[in-house]
């Protein structure tokens, strides 16, 4: 085998902290890098994190990559990770999964020749290097084997595993990476940018979605505003984001984004595995449905058959009453 070296990579568009899903990728690295006998490495392309020094540190990354970088369109993240593969050649890379590493670990993959496993969520090093990965929304996993002791690149579900500090966590060395990413002609122009202001929906610890049951755009306003008085979040199924009742921002799910809060309360939502896939690992899921037999009760802890629509405002009031008293 090769080398022995499991990297993370974390494309950092702009300046401010590390997100939870690193954190829980690291500690899967550092686990995976000991099985191998190999270091853990983290590779931060674009504007170095605030706290990536100390997270590296509680998670035992023995080497902290930094490489600047004015823009991170893919062909610039490709660019600069086949660079920096030519340099280092790590056994393993991991990307947190999110919109940009859907693409930009295959066509990585394809540049170095090398396996690609995507939705990984478990990682076994023996004789041979084997991924579980979810597939079908969640509703099945699959297990690749990499042949060979080339790099493999493996895309990791944000919900793979929970972060834990290294035993004895210790200061990384920090290296600086350089290459020379001017030439690099992006494909794919950004004409206007989501906005990221504010919380972050994969970091609430309450949620409350509403889906298709709402039966009307005008009818959403009961989620946000019982997501508000409890303190939380408000998401969203995808269908009721792809008819404009709210933005992609809070769209849960395989498309959307994968949260792990500890109560989710569903409403009017069916419970479709492409929606569980980005809640399934809630530590409570509470379901309103009119229909018994809706796939949501299966998942829930709580579960209220009835019409969200009366029983939406009655939580509104009761939460707004409790927050009074
Ligand atoms: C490749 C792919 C990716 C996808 N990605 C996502 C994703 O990221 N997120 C996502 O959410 N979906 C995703 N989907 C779509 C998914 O398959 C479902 O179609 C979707 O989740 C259904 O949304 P819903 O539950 O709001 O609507 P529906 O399936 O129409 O369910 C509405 C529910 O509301 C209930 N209801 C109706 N009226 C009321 C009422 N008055 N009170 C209470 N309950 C009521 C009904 O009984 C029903 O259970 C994806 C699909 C594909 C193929």
């Amino acid at each position: 085998m090769g080398s022995t070296t499991v990297l993370l990579y974390s494309a950092c568009p702009r300046e401010g902290s590390t997100p939870e899903e690193a954190r829980s990728a690291l500690t899967l690295g550092r686990a995976t890098a000991a099985s191998l006998g190999g270091d853990l490495e983290w590779f931060l392309l674009g504007a170095k994190p605030s706290d990536a020094e100390a997270i590296a540190a509680e998670q035992g990354v023995a080497r902290l990559h930094h490489c600047a970088a004015p823009e991170l369109g893919a062909d610039t993240q490709v660019a600069a990770l086949e660079a920096f593969c030519a340099a280092h050649a790590p056994r393993i890379i991991l990307f947190c999964q999110d919109f940009d590493s859907r693409v930009v670990a295959p066509r990585l993959a394809g540049r170095l020749g090398a396996g690609v496993v995507m939705n990984a969520v478990a990682i076994e090093t023996g004789e041979a290097l084997r991924v579980t990965a979810s597939a079908f929304g969640g509703d099945t996993r699959g297990v690749y084997e990499f042949t060979g002791d080339g790099t493999a690149v493996i895309g990791l579900q944000p919900n793979a595993c929970l972060p834990e500090a290294a035993e004895s966590p210790s200061a990384p060395e920090s290296c600086a990476f350089e290459t020379d990413l001017g030439a690099v002609g992006e494909r794919i122009v950004v004409i206007e940018a989501a906005s990221s202001e504010g919380p972050r929906l994969e970091e609430a610890e309450i949620i409350v979605s509403g889906g298709r049951g709402l039966g009307a755009s005008e009818n959403y306003h009961w989620i946000e505003e019982l997501a508000e008085a409890l303190g939380g979040m408000a998401g969203a199924s995808r269908p009721i984001v792809d008819e404009g009742w709210t933005d992609a921002s809070h769209q849960v799910g395989l498309t959307g984004r994968i949260t792990r809060p500890a109560l989710y309360l569903a409403a009017g939502i069916s419970g479709a595995s492409q929606h569980m896939a980005g809640c399934g690992a809630a530590k409570a899921i509470a379901a309103i449905n009119k229909d018994p037999d809706a796939a949501i009760f299966r998942y829930a802890r709580y579960g209220i058959v009835g019409d969200c629509l009366e029983i939406l405002p009655e939580l509104v009031r009761a939460a707004k009453e409790q927050r009074h008293e």
